[in-house]
């Protein structure tokens, strides 16, 4: 086979581009990622080995082996899990196959310092070798195929794949040809401290051998020893486990580069037997809208990957949820029937749901108790995100539960906070209620395109002028769930831009209806209200004098039984 140079995909040459030149700080991170990597490789094999035992070959014992070779300057990370075959090396090692990484790439700024925070945020995977190398070298044999191949880039030019002369062991083999300044990769102490503070809480054995040079021009070997601890964190006892520990599997079973919102760690025991560690972002992950999103919450079944299909064990309302449930008690083969329908399966997510939900209704009430203290955190400890910043990145997925999950939409109603007429912030609508006017019986709206412009808009006129707050609802899920919900604690939603809302029982601020209404001409009314019925003829359905304005001579509300006016909008833009 003749070696020819393939360049990398446009996307990927812009993302080494910055890893190469802004990433430079964080160098430790690319041993993180490749051990990532064969970690997953490893587990692909043994689930995909529970069926195909023969994929195991003679070497069923996966673990990850790392090689520093000071003579020859050279790093090899080694996994004996699924390996890669021709396709697979070139979709995965030549394109950007994250699905987020068009929206990533659409975000960056050019601004060095704001790119590197995304970026970090993003993570880089297995591009960020280029920063400790100038030649990487990935030989590799799939699991159940004879071939073996051999890539190798320089991280510019683009990347070749050739058929291996020889054989290779089953899994994946990556050799770094370090940099001149990056050297340091070859310590034994140094390697240590980084799987320490970032692959800990890898499941498998991690071993490593370290090749000295030695002063008389022969290589010193040491035996390999195995660096990690490799039991599954989530198994481990809660008290035994750092913040670091947690963030660190986070960011492995996320792909995520964040600091959590909220974490969930338990064990069910029972009926059903299951442990559960679950991540709550704090940040909106880039794919969040992209209904080929991967990366959710992963199951296991006694310590054995089986999938991580996002709608098996959240709901999609909670797609931002990523962490892993172990089961004691299904099957090793459970089939997908059984995931998608099965009754253990369906008890397992109610209970992850109803405990997520309640893990988030403690983060805001402690967000809003500190927020109450006013106090500022001591220096060092990191600043956590407060609820309502949190709400304004998430809240529009969350709203799409109230819809799609009946049975938990008290606790969504709660969470739920609103931009309203009371002050800039946000508001809960418990808040809201505690507000309310005496003889006010309903919760106002009205929607539109965002709350800022909604602030002088005349519907809110009437209300305003009675001191009656008005939530100002300007993300288009509102429209989905406002006629499912229709009340919240008894008390209605109610749109001002609908037919007459009649806000006459309900006491004016200060003042009691001193302000009298200015008489009306009845006849010269009547002529206004005709002579403007022919000039705009069909465009309108009716024209009425209305009490609902002040200051403002007209306003269009719709129909009371008609589609609200933004839905009419947000339905006309969708079917062009
Ligand atoms: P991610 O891990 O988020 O998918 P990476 O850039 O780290 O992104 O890796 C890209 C892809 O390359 C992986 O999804 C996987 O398919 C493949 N890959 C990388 N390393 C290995 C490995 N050691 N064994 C098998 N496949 C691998
Ligand atoms: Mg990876």
């Amino acid at each position: 086979m003749t070696e020819t140079v393939q360049p990398f995909e446009a996307d990927v040459s812009r993302v080494l581009d910055l890893v190469i030149n802004s990433l430079y700080k964080e160098r430790d991170i690319f041993l993180r990622e490749l051990i990532s990597n064969a970690s997953d490789a490893c587990d692909k094999l043994r689930y995909q080995s529970l069926s195909q035992p023969e994929l195991l070959e003679t070497d069923p014992d996966l673990k990850i082996r790392i090689l520093a070779d000071a003579a020859l300057g050279l790093l090899t990370v080694t996994d004996n899990g699924i390996g890669m075959n021709r396709e697979d090396l070139c979709e995965n090692l030549g394109t950007i196959a994250r699905s987020g990484t068009a929206r990533f790439l659409e975000q960056l700024s050019g601004d060095k310092d704001k790119d590197l925070k995304l970026i970090g945020q993003f993570g880089v995977g297995f591009y960020s070798v280029f920063m400790v190398a100038d030649k990487v070298v990935v030989q590799t044999r799939k699991a159940g195929e004879d071939k073996s191949w051999i890539w190798a880039s320089d991280g510019r030019s683009g990347y070749t794949v050739q058929e291996a002369p020889a054989t290779v062991p089953r899994g994946t083999s990556i050799t770094l040809h370090l940099k001149a300044d990056a050297k340091e990769y070859l310590d034994g102490w140094k390697i240590r401290q980084i799987v320490r503070t970032y692959s800990d809480h890898i499941g498998i054995p991690i071993l490593l051998e370290v090749r000295e040079k030695a002063g008389d021009g022969k290589a010193k070997a040491e035996e390999p020893q195995q660096i990690n601890e490799a039991s599954a964190i989530w198994t481990r006892p809660k008290s035994e486990i750092s913040e670091d520990q947690y963030r660190e599997f986070y960011h492995h079973v996320a792909h995520a580069f964040d600091e959590p919102f909220a974490r969930l760690h338990f064990t069910a025991e029972g009926v059903l037997s299951y442990t559960a560690l679950l991540f709550v972002p704090s940040t909106r992950p880039f794919d969040l809208f992209d209904p080929k999103r991967r990366h959710g919450v992963k199951l296991y079944v006694r310590r054995v990957f089986i999938t991580s299909d996002l709608e098996a064990l959240m709901p999609r309302y909670l797609r931002f949820v990523s962490g892993v449930v172990d089961s004691e008690d299904l099957q090793l083969n459970v089939s997908r029937e059984t995931l998608q329908h099965g009754a253990v399966i369906a008890k397992m997510k109610k209970a992850l749901v109803r405990r997520l939900l309640d893990e988030i209704a403690a983060k805001a009430k402690a967000s809003t108790a500190a927020s109450a203290d006013g106090e500022a955190k001591p220096d060092g400890e990191a600043k956590t995100k407060s609820y309502e910043d949190w709400w304004a990145e998430f809240g529009s997925v969350l709203k799409e539960g109230l819809y799609e999950d009946a049975e938990n939409r008290e606790k969504l109603l709660e969470l739920a906070r609103f931009r309203s007429t009371h002050g800039a912030g946000w508001t809960s609508l418990a808040d809201y209620v505690a507000r309310m006017k005496e003889g006010q019986d309903a919760i106002y709206y009205i929607s539109g395109e965002s709350h800022t412009a909604l602030r002088t808009s005349p519907q809110l006129e009437q209300a305003l002028a009675k001191g009656v707050e008005v939530l100002l609802l300007d993300d288009p899920v509102d429209d989905f769930w406002l006629p499912e919900v229709k009340d919240y604690q008894g008390k209605p939603f109610r749109s001002l831009t609908r037919g007459e809302v009649d806000l006459s029982a309900i006491k004016a601020e200060g003042e009691a209806e001193k302000e009298s209404e200015p008489k009306l001409d009845d006849e010269a009314l009547k002529r206004l209200i005709a002579r403007l019925k022919t000039a705009l003829g069909e465009e309108v359905t009716d024209i009425r004098s209305s009490k609902r304005l002040r200051d403002s001579a007209v306003c269009l509300v719709a129909d009371e039984h008609g589609l609200d006016l933004r839905l009419e909008r947000f339905l006309k833009q969708h079917s062009q």
